[in-house]
């Protein structure tokens, strides 16, 4: 792709945002291009077992949903390319694009970015990074099987991913900030009934240390009592929050609220003209693979209508 290429509709990002927005766009006739810089289903990869996405009610691995999204996108005719946008710019009415595969024009812009892990900031972490430090508990667990596991936060993303390796050890130690849990009722219930996790309230991780190869130990300290303790881990898994990816956004002009997300309206709309947002880059309350679908399907039904009415036709 080294010439110039043109497009109705640029969707940024393949996670379930972006491939669901795709699908609409291409099944409603769009000549629609997503562009890619990894792996088409974004976090949805790295889960091991999606319960809660409507149809699927035994559950699905995050690998095959994706694969599902992925083919139904195809099979409605949008383009995925894998390739990284650079650069950003509105011109003419339109959008330019300056990605690894070449310049892309298109009339209109959908962005799904979504949002990477945010470190959990501590002596060794780096260090050990990919040594036993982690944030992927399906990518990397199975190396740590019957080994003591560490599991950092209180979400979603720290409870579900504390569940899967407790299929892996009967070792495994959670810490978080707070005195409760933020993540669902339902998958904290499932943690605390497991016999094989030991549950450390008020307590933050101080440093991860290692032996030069590999994670031997993690120092917590309990935020009410003081205690610092050395706790033997073989792994520490780091899941303290998302970072939401807005570079593209930022050089397009869109609004971002006081928490570094994407602004929209109800329909997907940023501030910039012709340009959408969905799934967890947006200020969204509730991030889910089923919410960044819905995100999707309305931006691309969005998108459309915009291209139509710069076109002069009706939709
Ligand atoms: P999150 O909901 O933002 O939770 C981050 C957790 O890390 C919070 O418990 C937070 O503590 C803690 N934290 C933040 N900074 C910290 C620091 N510096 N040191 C120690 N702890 C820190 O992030 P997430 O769990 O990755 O989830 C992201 C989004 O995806 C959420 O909307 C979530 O609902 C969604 N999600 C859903 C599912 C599911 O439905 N199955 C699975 C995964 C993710 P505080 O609680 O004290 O703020």
């Amino acid at each position: 792709m080294s010439e110039t290429v043109y497009t109705d509709l640029a969707v940024i990002g393949a996670g379930p945002a972006g491939l669901s927005a795709a699908s609409y766009a291409a099944r409603a006739g769009l000549d629609t291009l997503v562009l890619e810089q990894t792996g088409a289903g974004g976090q949805m990869l790295f889960i091991d077992r999606i319960e809660n996405y409507p149809g699927f009610p035994e559950g699905i691995t995050g690998y095959e949903l994706a694969q599902k999204f992925e083919d139904q996108a195809a099979l409605f005719g949008a383009r995925i390319e894998y390739a990284e946008v650079h650069e950003a710019a509105r011109d003419d009415g339109g959008f330019v694009l300056q990605t690894s595969m070449g310049t892309v024009r298109s009339k209109a812009v959908i962005l799904a970015t979504g949002a990477v892990h945010r470190p959990m900031g501590v002596p060794g972490e780096e260090e050990y990074r990919g040594k036993g430090v982690s944030y992927c508990a399906t990518c990397d667990g199975p190396f740590f099987r019957d080994k003591p596991i560490l599991v950092v936060g209180g979400g979603d993303s720290a409870v579900q991913e504390a569940l899967y390796l407790t299929g892996l050890t009967d070792r495994l130690t959670i810490i978080h900030r707070r005195d409760r849990f933020r993540a669902q009722a339902a998958l904290v219930s499932r943690l605390e009934s497991n016999p094989g996790v030991t549950i450390r309230l008020n307590t933050v991780l101080r440093e991860i240390r290692g032996d030069g190869r590999q994670v031997t130990s993690a120092v917590v300290e309990n935020t009410r009592t003081g205690e610092v303790t050395e706790l033997d881990t073989a792994a520490v898994f780091g899941f303290v929050g998302m970072i939401p990816q807005t570079a593209i956004a930022v050089q397009l002009g869109a609004e971002l609220d006081n928490a570094g997300y994407v602004i929209t309206d109800s329909g997907m709309a940023t501030s910039v003209p012709g340009l959408y947002c969905a799934g967890d880059v947006r200020n969204t309350p509730f991030r889910q693979v089923a919410t960044a679908a819905g995100d999707g399907a309305c931006a691309a039904h969005k998108a459309q209508e915009y291209i139509s009415a710069l076109e002069g036709r009706a939709y």
